[in-house]
Formats: C-alpha cells, structure tokens, sequence
C-alpha cells in the first residue's frame, strides 16, 4: 500500500464525512465481513418517547423522580413525560443504576425499583398479570419497563425509540457489498427483534449486559470473522476497542469517539457502506 494513496483515500473519506484516525483503518475496513451495529442511538435516533404508562399519580411521580438520576435515553423520556404532565419531582435519597437491569432508588422512605423481567424477578416482585401487555409493546418495537414500591408491582411504562431514516437503505447497501449484519442491544429480544426486522437485519444478540458486549464481538471474530462494531455509547467503548475496525456515531459520547478508529459524521449509517466502497476503490488502485 503506498503512503499516498492511503492519504488520497482517508482525504476522500474526510470529505464525505468519515474521518479515519488513521491510514492502516482504511486497509482494516477493506477486510472488514461482519458489521455489528448497536441499537440504541446507533440504528435508533436514540430519543425515545414514552407512549404508554399505566399506573397511579403517586407511582409516576415516584417513576420519574427517580429516573431523574439516570442518564439513560429511557430516564429522559420518562423525565420528560412526567414534565409535560405537570409531575412535582420528589427529593432523592438513595439512587443506584444496575446495569442492564434497571435502576433502585430510595424516596420518600419507599423504596422503588424501574426495570425489566429481570430486576423483578431479582426481587421477586410478583408481576404475574403483565406479560401479555409486555409482549405487546415488545412486538410493537417498544421497550417496556415495570415499576415496583416497597415489594409490590404498582405499574408499566413503554418507551418507543424511532429509527433512523436511511437505516434500512444503508443495511441493504452492507449485505449487497458482502457484509454480515449484526444488532447488538441490552434490550430485550422481543423488542430487538422487531426493530430488527424494520431494518433489514436477522442477527440479533440480545440481553446483552454492558460489560458482555466486547465479548460478544470477540465471539465473531473467533468465527475467523474481521469485524467492524459501531456505537455511541459509554458501554460500547470495550466493543469499539475490541473490534477490529471501531466506529464511532458522530452525535455519540466522547468516549465512544475516543474509543473508535473511524467516527461518522452525524451519525449517518450510509457513511459505513460508504467507507467500505472507498477502502475497496483504494486498495484496489494500490495492488
Ligand atoms: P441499551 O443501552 O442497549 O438499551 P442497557 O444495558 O443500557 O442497554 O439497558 C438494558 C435494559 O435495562 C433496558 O432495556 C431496560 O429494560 C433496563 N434499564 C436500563 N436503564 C434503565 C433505567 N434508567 N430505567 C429503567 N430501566 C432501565
Ligand atoms: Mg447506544
């Protein structure tokens, strides 16, 4: 490979929006055959709305109080929702995030727990009754969080997150070049798998805890696979340093960028197809 068509193509690469850290990433996307994309903020647009809540006054303002210490997309638009319905958000006394599972926090002496199948199940909230409405919104695409206070089972919140337009166009331009796609997504399978199917993709690796995610990636390349992994967040970074090519959404966190090899601008999912287009164009120039 000659030093200076490597530096013709990165600078191509810049100009549509794909800034390679450096020469050797470009040889590196040329060998890429899986891509492995993130879900939420990476496929999605990573703001979700809630679109349904069922449960009491008091258990909303419980919910949203003490999601309004957790940075997660869900928190937000739980924090927002209870904000457009004029919700007093109550003082905090103990917060913890449980990664992959939910959040607990203490409020007003109750204790409330947000989170999926499996927080509950962890403390053996009896929540018999929901899962047909769960299974609902998850088919529907939506992630569904269930709210307990002291022990019991006071309600459900569904948050819906909207895909990105070109997502699907940019998931048919990977398979036509060749490429294996895969979704990656703490979120349960149901809900991974409908956004899937909305996108073009028939891989999905579900359930995933933040610090499982890195191996996930490992699992594919031991399939003798060069893999590319793409992602916005903190919990991606492992992933992104992992891969073989990482790359960062450009709206995404710093860590993530710091993390990537390649970042795109935006966070355009086009400018992956794209990339791969302009490594094969280049090397071939240079063999
Ligand atoms: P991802 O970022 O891919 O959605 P996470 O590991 O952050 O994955 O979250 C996995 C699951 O844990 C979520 O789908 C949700 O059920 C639950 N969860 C995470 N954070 C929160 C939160 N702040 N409130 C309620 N549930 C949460
Ligand atoms: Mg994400």
């Amino acid at each position: 490979a000659t030093p200076t068509s490597i530096m013709v193509g990165t600078g191509k690469a810049a100009e549509s929006g794909i800034l390679f850290k450096g020469g050797e990433h470009l040889e590196g996307t040329h060998e890429l055959e899986a891509v492995v994309l993130d879900k939420t903020g990476t496929i999605t647009k990573g703001k979700p709305e809630v679109t349904d809540f069922s449960g009491d006054e008091e258990t909303l303002q419980l919910l949203a109080s003490a999601e309004k210490g957790s940075e997660h997309p869900l928190a937000e638009a739980i924090v927002a929702y209870a904000t457009e319905n004029n919700i007093d958000f109550l003082e905090v006394e103990h917060f913890e995030a449980v990664p992959g599972h939910g959040i607990e926090a203490k409020i007003s002496g109750k204790n409330i727990l947000v989170g999926n199948r499996k927080l509950m199940n962890d403390h053996q909230i009896n929540t018999a009754g929901n899962e047909e409405k769960l299974v609902n919104y998850e088919t529907d695409g939506k992630t569904a969080m269930l709210i307990a206070i002291d022990g019991d089972y006071r309600g459900t919140v569904a948050v819906a997150d909207t895909i990105k337009e070109t997502a699907p166009e940019a998931i048919k331009q990977l398979k036509d070049l060749g490429i294996e796609v895969f979704m990656l997504t703490g979120d349960n399978e149901r809900t991974a798998k409908a956004i899937a199917k909305e996108v073009g993709i028939d891989r999905v690796i579900a359930e995933v805890l933040p610090e499982e995610k890195a191996a996930k990636v490992k699992a594919i390349q031991e399939q003798g696979k060069k893999v590319a992994m793409v992602g916005d967040g903190v919990n991606d970074a492992p992933a992104l340093v992992t891969a073989d090519i990482g790359i960062a959404i450009g709206t995404g966190t710093e860590v993530a960028i710091e993390a990537a090899d390649v970042t795109i601008l935006g966070g355009e999912l086009l400018l992956i197809p794209k990339a791969i287009k302009i490594s094969h164009a280049t090397i071939r120039n240079i063999r």
